[in-house]
């Protein structure tokens, strides 16, 4: 039966490197349409619920930035992966608890999703202890959907100014995942603006259905995971 399965998915495997190149062409012209430098912009291409074969398949076709949602499923795949690809470089795009925080900073190198005050001051209790600083994004929960993480957009200015002087964390910018029945572009521009307010350079935003449009809005990190890796498979 697990030969049967085994066999069965690595037919079912897409191409990924041929995904790859897509999509990297796909920002390449979205920046260029923009005006902006195709450098400008960071593709964090997220490989999870796939298994690790295929996040080690995008770091062999080149690509070093990836993203996981989950801290138990990184640590299961990414320790071996780096091994292998020391500079490869893993961003948390999920929701953080705070008894995991020192876990996610012994593996992450970036974290995009904080959005509280009481995981603010743990991250920054732990990167005091450790001195080991990784970039961090404040989540904003653009759409005030009760059911998402993030900050709301009314409470977001405050949040900014707090993660940045009680906390002290290193705050490079903001993130955001739109309402899926929503046009994007509105919550990317509300992002933007915010992040404006607060001379923040990064803006980690765009997935796969609309990253070209994200990009048209300012993006710097696109998160992009079904045009790569395919369809995820039921958790
Ligand atoms: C899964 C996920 C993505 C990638 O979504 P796709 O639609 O597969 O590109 C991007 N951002 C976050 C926060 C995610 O959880």
């Amino acid at each position: 039966m697990p030969e049967i399965e085994a066999t069965k998915s690595l037919d079912d495997a897409p191409d990924i490197t041929a995904n790859l190149r897509r999509v990297e062409n796909e920002i390449a012209a979205a920046a260029r349409d923009a005006g902006r430098d195709p450098q400008s912009i960071t593709l964090v291409a997220v490989g999870k619920a796939h298994p690790a074969a295929r996040s080690r398949a995008v770091l062999e076709a080149g690509h070093r930035v990836f993203g996981e949602n989950r801290v138990q499923e990184a640590e299961a795949k990414w320790p071996a992966l780096k091994e292998s690809f020391p500079d490869a470089q893993l961003h948390l795009i999920g929701p953080l608890q705070t008894n995991k925080v020192r876990h996610t900073l012994a593996l992450f190198d970036v974290i995009e999703t904080v959005d509280r005050p009481k995981l603010a001051a743990a991250l920054a209790k732990e990167m005091d202890r450790t001195g080991h600083r990784p970039d961090c994004l404040i989540q904003v929960n653009t759409g005030n959907e009760s059911q998402k993480a993030g900050i709301l957009p009314e409470s977001a200015d405050n949040f900014i100014d707090r993660c940045r002087g009680e906390f002290g964390l290193p705050v490079r910018g903001l993130m955001c995942i739109p309402p899926v029945d929503e046009e994007p572009s509105l919550h990317f521009a509300l992002l933007r603006e915010i992040a404006r307010r607060h001379d923040l350079s990064w803006l980690s935003m765009g997935m796969s259905a609309d990253y070209p449009v994200a990009i048209a809005f300012g993006a710097t990190h696109v998160r992009v995971g079904t045009a790569i890796f395919g369809a995820r498979p039921a958790r």
